[in-house]
């Protein structure tokens, strides 16, 4: 169901024009408008999902599997060094869209792109008791 309002429901469905890699019954897959790098590339279901949260495991599965496709289209004709593969849930996390997408970020030696935290830190028993108490939920 496409949700009043949002600017990826219109895209997806194309409603809205954007420059469009590839299309099935199910996602698109566009060119960002502001790309972090050259060929900064977003897959958005064509369904109205929120974010990780919202979606369901059918759903999210055909997301990262054209992924892997996509990825492998990307470096033969952009000729990148790496990928990254970025999907942000909630504003604090850096969500600006609230249509579920993921970004595939083309990397290049020597690029200006950041993604990524300071590593922190942990113990060996801190680890394994919010490990379990995730491991419950699932
Ligand atoms: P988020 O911050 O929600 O993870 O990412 C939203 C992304 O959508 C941003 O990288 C932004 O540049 C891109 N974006 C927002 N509006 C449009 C649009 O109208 N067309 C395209 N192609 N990309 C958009
Ligand atoms: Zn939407």
């Amino acid at each position: 169901m496409e949700e009043k309002d949002c600017i990826f429901c219109k895209i997806a469905n194309g409603e809205i024009p954007a420059a469009t890699i590839y299309e099935n019954s199910d996602l698109r897959v566009i060119l960002d408008v502001a790309p972090a790098n050259r060929g900064h590339a977003l897959i958005i279901p064509k369904e109205h999902f929120k974010d990780i949260f919202d979606i369901d495991a059918v759903s999210a599965g055909k997301v990262f599997s054209l992924a892997t496709e996509v990825a492998r289209a990307m470096k033969d004709v952009l000729h990148c060094d790496g990928l990254n593969i970025v999907q942000n849930n909630g504003a604090v996390a850096g969500q600006t869209v609230f249509h579920l997408h993921l970004h595939l970020i083309p990397r290049f030696e020597g690029d200006s792109v950041h993604v990524g935290w300071e590593p922190g830190s942990s113990t060996p028993e801190e680890l394994q008791t919010l490990a379990k108490e995730i491991r419950k939920r699932i």
